[in-house]
């Protein structure tokens, strides 16, 4: 069994849904649980199931929908060993928080294999709005994303956002920042356009390291003014890790995330001919490839707890497509929630994680944030019996053909992996079973969400 404090040779017994017991293994003492079932997990691992806590389901966004739906896109959760995912329902201007939830759940309802919680993305701030985060918080949704970035559509002002983080802290709830600096980021897009330049990896050369360090210190900054806990998602650039880490020295309430295509990929992907590096495109952009070693240093330090997907696909055809000619039109997103579990096992292999770590970054921490634990995120009794059987020996080749991902490509064809999901359990009811899908997409539940245990 591989936990966040370690590893233990120790037999899980499973009842309903739930975990009974864990028992450390004595040599030469059999097992004494009578049950009706056995699962040799002989030189597996055993792991709390992975949670996600940021994947955007059929999501609109600029005219078109994120390909993934809930059904399609939490049977992929599934086949990478993820049993939780955290979604964004999305506020579009003019409509009210409340109503928005109500159309997340009619999205979610019934079509989930794995169980699913909600962020709330917070678009338009105005009385009705901050009124209504104190209802989304009792409905479990105790996590609001806002953003510094796209101006026009998801952009709030530093008022507005200071507003909103004044009103979390009032209810207990965290703020969740997409921070690059979209004023300015907009000026540069606009440049390079006009100066035709317009192939995808201008996405990444309009997109700076240092607008996201400004707009990650500029949100920190807030968040103390208003005394709110913030959380840095898809942090990409060391600009903005040492943002973090300055603040986190504070012993401010300040936490970040990164996503494995930051560890794994570069803007050199960004580039690639034929209109290839639109399916890289995301934002924050990739970077150079010099600030993978930080954000690794960062998951060690604790500078980064977390590192979540950020899963957002686009196909090539049709979706990736309607940039051609003009990347800002490129939609911006990449598919991963199958692959973030495999993907940092990796960096367990590099030697990059430790084993503990691993399991920490992709499950225990992100339930302790979102208020989850300890019901998932863990492997104790009482918890969920969300269980992945992972075998570290095995081997496979990412590609598009052999995903389960609902999109044409993979952003990590090819790539050969150390480890593989064997058997997943949600709720004590088998999901992957031998590397067969044998779930239900009704099995899944909404999580209504506590408060982030990690405030100071
Ligand atoms: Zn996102």
């Amino acid at each position: 069994m591989v936990t966040a404090s370690g590893t233990l040779d120790a037999d899980v017994l499973i009842e309903g849904e739930r975990i009974a017991a864990v028992a450390a293994r004595v040599p030469g003492v059999p097992l004494s649980f009578t049950v009706d079932r056995i699962i040799d997990a002989t030189g597996k691992y055993v792991l709390p199931g992975g949670i996600d806590v940021h994947t955007h389901m059929e999501m609109p966004f600029g005219g078109t929908f994120s390909a993934d739906t809930f059904e399609t896109g939490t049977r992929a959760a599934a086949w990478g060993g993820t049993t939780t995912i955290i979604d964004f329902a999305v506020q579009a201007k003019g409509t009210s928080l409340l109503a928005t939830l109500d159309n997340w759940h009619d999205k979610a309802d019934g079509n989930c294999s794995v169980d699913y919680g909600f962020h709330m993305i917070v678009s338009d701030v105005n009385d009705q709005t901050l009124k209504e985060m104190e209802s989304c918080v009792a409905a479990g949704v105790n996590s609001f994303k806002m953003f510094m970035a796209y101006p026009g559509v998801f952009y709030a002002t530093d008022g507005e956002i200071l507003l909103a983080m004044q009103q979390a802290a009032r209810i207990g709830a965290t703020v969740m920042m997409h921070a690059e600096n979209g004023i300015a980021i907009d000026q540069l897009v606009a440049q390079a356009i006009a100066e035709g330049h317009t192939s995808p990896v201008y996405h990444g050369i309009s997109r700076p390291p240092e607008l996201e360090g400004e707009a990650t210190s500029r949100a920190i900054t807030l968040a103390k003014v208003a005394n709110c806990p913030l959380y840095i998602v898809h942090l990409s650039a060391r600009h903005a890790l040492e943002a973090v880490a300055a603040a986190r020295d504070t012993g401010q309430n300040v936490f970040a995330e990164t996503c494995p295509q930051y560890l794994y990929l570069s803007i050199e992907d960004l580039a690639r001919p034929d209109f290839e590096g639109s399916k890289f495109v995301c934002s924050p952009p990739l970077r150079p490839r010099d600030h993978q070693a930080s954000l690794w240093a960062g998951l060690r330090t604790n500078d980064l707890s977390v590192v979540s997907t950020d899963h957002c696909p686009f196909c090539f055809k049709g979706q990736k497509e309607l940039g051609r000619g003009d990347f800002s039109k490129i939609p911006n997103g990449m598919p991963g929630v199958e692959h973030r579990m495999d993907l940092l096992h990796q960096g367990v292999a590099a030697g990059e994680l430790s084993l503990a770590r691993w399991v920490e970054v992709a499950s225990t921490t992100p339930a302790r944030m979102f208020g989850l634990y300890p019901r998932k995120g863990v492997i104790a009794a009482g918890a969920d019996a969300d269980v992945v059987i992972y075998d570290p020996a095995a081997r496979q080749t990412l590609s598009a053909a052999t995903h389960h991902m609902n999109v044409d490509y993979s952003a990590y064809e090819g790539m050969e992996i150390t480890g593989r999901v064997e058997t997943v359990l949600s709720r004590g009811s088998f999901v992957i079973d031998g590397g067969a899908y044998v779930g239900s997409p009704g099995h899944g539940q909404f999580l209504a969400r506590a408060e982030n245990g990690y405030l100071l």
